[in-house]
């Protein structure tokens, strides 16, 4: 078969707001651009954010106070030259937003309204009602438009063309058609998004299956930090989703089954607005203790009844509606039943402050660029305080672009041929040959179900011992699986099982990344090892995957700067 090869300056991966905006500043700078992305640029996960975005703009605030609530936050495992950078610009980029037509909820004297977040000292969430990712996506959806950036919506991208140490492009495939190609260009940008899907509850989109990070350790580069895996304390009971920070931001009271508001025991001064580690932990704790609620006693109350129709309506309306359809509750009636879901991926593909993509803790590969949450800088370190992603995502995204659009002048495109997709071409056709007995959705509930048992909130060496063996055996069995849909338009059982093996194998790292960390840091918590140890891990984890399929872990420096760690107390 002969496959069409396709030219370009730049290939973005992925149109959430990180690719988006990367793309709008490639094309403004007269590059020839095209972003591909496997669903349509609007179902992008960004579009599901509710809560907002952080900048530090109000006359109490300074940019200075959201640093360090960000470096606190982070327990001190972000690089503090790139967190410096996120939040002195994040007020530019606020206004940068609304001057391409976001609308932002106000205040009544029409400044932009601001809500109060986990983790933050003061009020720092812009928002737009409980849609502030939707309506952010749409601005720069528009926007990508308007300059007249190219797309390729519903192209899966299945591996990236990597030889001789430089980015040479991407392969993909028409999921309309099955048609494969090769997108041949001077440098390539993956905006891919995060992983949640590796666990059973979680909040994420069916599309966030961490397909990124699988392609480039496959090539033996190395992913960072990848054991610090966000559960955010508010997840609809039984399925995860999202129930927003802003939900404790506009005075969310949570209760176990005694009605105890069991966070004074926990943290006695932010109460329900700690950060998201520690509240998702108070909250599991509550539950493991016998404290829960409902019908399988796994989940707390959160009760919203005081703040009244008027405000969960002018508020929270979306939020409202979903606890309505998931849970049958009313919240402006009645409290509501969460529990800690897998939410966010601090870790990912190690990048520098201008997105060039890391082959190691000090070296980089050329043409090989990342941003948002698919992406590692690092600015949440071991744990991200709610409304830093949406405003991380389109301010590096951004950035990215730059950079991209500068060295592009400098970079030559390597020319490939055919032989490059033979990786992509082998795989499918193994997939859809294969006869064997094992099916995918049943390696992935097992998969799901063990990576939140056993390498969730709470870990040991021997939870993660056993998820280990657990990987290795259904990386066995993966490779004995059939798939019944043999045709070439949308042949979603391909796609998912691809997928699946990308969730195997990021998964591994996760994993081999806890087990290494014999401390607990933010997100990452050891029962057996229940303290910070900044003598030997305040440190990033850089871990590659060898050709079979082993995981090896070394370790790089954290960009320390003004704020010296310290005990996190909230
Ligand atoms: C329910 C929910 C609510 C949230 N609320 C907030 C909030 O209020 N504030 C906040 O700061 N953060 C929030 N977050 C986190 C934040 O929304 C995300 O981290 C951020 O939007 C990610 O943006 P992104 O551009 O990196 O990726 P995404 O928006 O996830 O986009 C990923 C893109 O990559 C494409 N893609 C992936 N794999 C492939 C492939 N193999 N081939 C081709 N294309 C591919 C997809 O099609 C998609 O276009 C929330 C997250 C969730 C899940």
């Amino acid at each position: 078969m002969s496959i069409p090869i396709h030219q370009y300056d730049a290939v973005v991966v992925g149109a959430g707001l990180a690719g988006l905006a990367a793309a709008r500043e490639l094309k403004k700078a007269g590059k020839n651009v095209i972003v591909i992305t496997k669903l349509h640029p609007l179902r992008s996960h960004s579009g599901a954010a509710q809560g907002g975005i952080n900048a530090a703009f109000s006359a109490e605030d300074s940019v200075e106070a959201h640093e360090f609530d960000t470096v606190k936050g982070s327990d001190y495992l972000a690089d503090q030259d790139a967190v410096e950078f996120m939040c002195q610009t994040a007020p530019e980029l606020v206004r940068w937003f609304e001057h391409m037509g976001a609308v932002f909820s106000r205040n009544e004297d029409g400044t932009i309204a601001q809500r109060p977040f986990g983790g933050q000292s003061h009020p720092r969430a812009c928002f737009a009602k409980d849609r502030t990712g939707l309506t952010l996506l749409q601005t720069m959806f528009e926007q990508a438009n308007r300059l007249g950036v190219d797309f390729l919506d519903e192209w899966y991208v299945s591996d990236l063309i990597y030889e001789d140490g430089v980015v040479k492009g991407v392969c993909a495939y028409d999921i309309k058609t099955s048609k494969p190609a090769i997108f041949n260009a001077k440098a390539v940008m993956f905006a891919t998004g995060g992983y949640g899907r590796a666990f059973k509850i979680n909040s994420n989109a069916h599309a966030n299956t961490g397909d990124a990070l699988s392609i480039v350790a496959r090539h033996g580069l190395p992913l960072e930090d990848m054991e610090f895996v966000q559960f955010h304390p508010t997840g609809l009971a039984g399925t995860g989703i999202l129930m927003s920070e802003a939900a404790r931001g506009e005075g969310g009271k949570l209760l176990n089954s005694k009605g105890e508001r069991f966070m004074e025991k926990y943290a006695p001064e932010k109460m329900e607005l700690g950060p998201r580690d520690l509240v998702s932990r108070s909250i599991t704790q509550e539950v493991l203790e016998g404290r829960g609620v409902g019908p399988d006693k796994d989940a707390v109350y959160l009760d919203l009844t005081h703040l009244g129709e008027k405000k969960i309506m002018e508020r929270l309306p979306e939020l409202r509606d979903l606890a309505i359809t998931f849970l049958g509750l009313d919240m402006v009636k009645e409290p509501i039943m969460i529990a800690a879901t897998a939410h966010y991926s601090m870790g990912g593909i190690p990048v520098t402050i201008e997105g060039r993509a890391k082959k190691s803790p000090n070296e980089t590969v050329p043409g090989f660029y990342a941003a948002g949450e698919c992406s590692c800088v690092s600015v949440h370190g071991a744990n991200r305080l709610g409304a830093n992603s949406v405003l991380e995502a389109p301010l590096f995204g951004r950035h990215v672009g730059q950079t991209m659009a500068k060295d592009i002048d400098e970079l030559e495109l390597k020319e490939v041929d055919e032989s490059v997709a033979e990786r992509m071409l082998s795989e499918m056709k193994k997939l859809l040959e294969n006869n064997g007995t094992e099916r995918v959705p049943e390696l992935r509930t097992e998969l799901q179900d063990s990576m939140t048992k056993n390498a969730g909130v709470f870990r040991t060496k021997e939870s993660l011992e056993k998820q280990k063996k657990v990987i290795q055996k259904l990386r066995k069995r993966y490779e004995n699986i059939r798939i019944d849909d043999k045709s070439d338009v949308y042949n979603t059982d391909l796609q998912e099982a691809i997928e699946l093996g990308h969730m195997l194998d990021f998964s591994a790292f996760i994993v081999e990344g806890a087990l290494a960390r014999e401390e607990s840091r933010g997100a990452h918590f050891r029962n057996d090892f229940p303290k910070r140890d900044d003598k030997k891990f305040l440190k990033h984890t850089f871990a590659y995957m060898s050709d079979d399929g082993e995981i090896s872990i070394d370790y790089g420096d954290v960009v320390l700067g003004k704020f010296k760690p310290e005990a996190r107390k909230y």
